[in-house]
């Protein structure tokens, strides 16, 4: 499943060249992914310029503008979706269910499960809109940090990890990167958020970021004429060190990794490097 590294690869892959571009037509091959696609808005994008490209939790938004007025296009990747720009004459491929054409190049969504989601919002004001209105703060964002983090927490008795990966408190933070910030900073996942001091939410949040960083990092040298991301499960373009190991050596004790099921989730932790 695409996490928020490969939709930041994919938007950092877009940007040095779809702003400033004019759709000059919209293809559905599909009357349907997650939600309807409606045929109106095929005529409605059309002639729209995108003047840019910004990401909230693993939403792409795309501003669209006119004269006339303009709005948002909002895109989710689902659990299999992917982002191209190929040549606009391309022939388009079995998954290949949307196309974005502009003068010299063709952004091209391929999306084999079609959980995907690809939505019209008329207007400035995206942040309304009901799918982004309920999305907690962005990890990588100034205001998440130690003491934010540490004051959200001192009610919620709940288990660390399962809050971290809750989108309406943080966003984007997915199950394989929960497991390996918490092995990083030292913090069982098992250990309830309200009994994790200051110091440690100081050491938490940077695990956090570093490893979204290093993930995106490493993506984003893979960008060039496509934009990445292959919905396969595991981590994007990087080694684990706990997630997907159970019984393996854990890499700074040798203990071997064990692993829980958390909502519904797998985590994976060192029993001796994590309290
Ligand atoms: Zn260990």
């Amino acid at each position: 499943m695409p996490e928020l590294p490969e939709v930041e690869v994919s938007r950092q892959g877009l940007l040095p060249f779809l702003p400033g571009q004019h759709i000059i037509k919209a293809i559905f091959r599909t009357p349907k992914l997650r939600h309807e696609l409606p045929r109106e808005l095929t005529t409605r994008l059309a002639g729209l310029r995108v003047d840019t490209i910004l990401r909230r939790g693993k939403y792409l938004l795309f501003d669209c503008e006119s004269t006339l007025g303009g709005g948002w296009l909002i895109l989710h990747l689902g659990m299999s979706g992917s982002l191209r720009l190929v040549a606009p004459d391309t022939p388009p491929q079995k998954h290949d269910h949307v196309d974005l054409v502009f003068a010299h190049t063709a952004l091209r969504f391929r999306d084999p499960r079609r959980f995907g989601t690809l939505l019209w919002h008329e207007g400035s004001d995206v942040e309304k809109h009901p799918l982004i209105a309920v999305l907690g703060i962005e990890p990588l964002g100034a205001e998440f940090d130690g003491d934010w983090l540490y004051e959200q927490t001192r009610r919620r008795s709940a288990p660390i990890k399962p809050l971290l990966m809750d989108s309406h408190l943080v966003v984007g933070i997915g199950n394989i990167y929960a497991s390996e910030s918490l092995f990083r900073a030292g913090i069982s996942p098992l250990r309830a958020a309200n009994r994790i001091s200051l110091e440690r939410y100081h050491v938490l949040v940077p695990a956090i970021r570093e490893t979204l960083d290093a993930s995106i990092a490493a993506g984003g040298s893979s960008v060039r004429d496509y934009v990445h991301s292959d919905g396969g499960a595991g981590c994007f373009q990087l080694s684990c060190a706990v997630y997907d190991r159970l019984g393996e050596p854990c890499v700074n004790c040798g203990e071997p990794l064990r692993s829980v099921r958390q909502g519904g989730r797998s985590t994976f932790y060192c029993a001796r490097c994590q309290r």
